[in-house]
């Protein structure tokens, strides 16, 4: 498999992640949480299949298309390492969909980075919320649900409290 073959997997698999996620809790109130901005393309996607839902942006240093950049008081600025931590104190366990894609090329660093933040994660989130993620998770508490059609198995992940 190329790396064009994974690119557009991930991406497609992204798509249909988080349009499953916003149908299956669009009736949950509390806020959504896109962490890692990056260029700012699944934030733009999130934004236009959630208009009416507050979703605030988890990064450290903003490099996002014009478009796809976050009003300041939705922007929280910062290592997720400490953001995250201070997110629960500032919003409870009420999230209704966290999206999560911090990785980057190197598999290995990623899912070391992925079982530091999965204990960050998991008290922010709402009863029946989600969590959609491009890397496997490490939850004691979230189960992890089947991928919905045209998602790839391993290049997405989504879980459910
Ligand atoms: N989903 C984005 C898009 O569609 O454009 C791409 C996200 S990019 C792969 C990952 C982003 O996560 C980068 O912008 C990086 O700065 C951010 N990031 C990685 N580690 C982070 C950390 N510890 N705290 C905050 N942001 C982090």
């Amino acid at each position: 498999m190329s790396r064009l073959d994974i690119f557009i997997d991930r991406m497609v698999s992204q798509r249909a992640c988080l349009d499953h996620a916003a149908r299956m809790t669009d009736t949950l109130s509390g806020p959504v949480f896109e962490l890692g901005l990056g260029n700012g393309r699944t934030y733009h996607h999130m934004r236009e299949i959630m208009p009416g839902r507050e979703i605030y942006v988890f990064e450290r240093a903003v490099a996002s298309h014009p478009d796809s950049t976050p009003p300041d008081e939705r922007l929280i600025l910062g290592d997720v390492r400490e953001t995250l931590p201070a997110a629960l104190d500032r919003f409870g366990p009420n999230a209704s969909l966290i999206h999560a894609d911090l990785g980057g090329h190197n598999l290995e660093k990623n899912d070391r980075f992925a079982r530091l933040v999965s204990p960050l994660v998991e008290p922010l989130l709402a009863e029946c919320g989600l969590m959609v993620s491009s890397d496997r998770m490490y939850f004691d508490t979230l189960e992890e649900i089947d991928l919905p059609e045209h998602a790839v198995k391993g290049r997405c992940f989504i879980y459910r409290r």
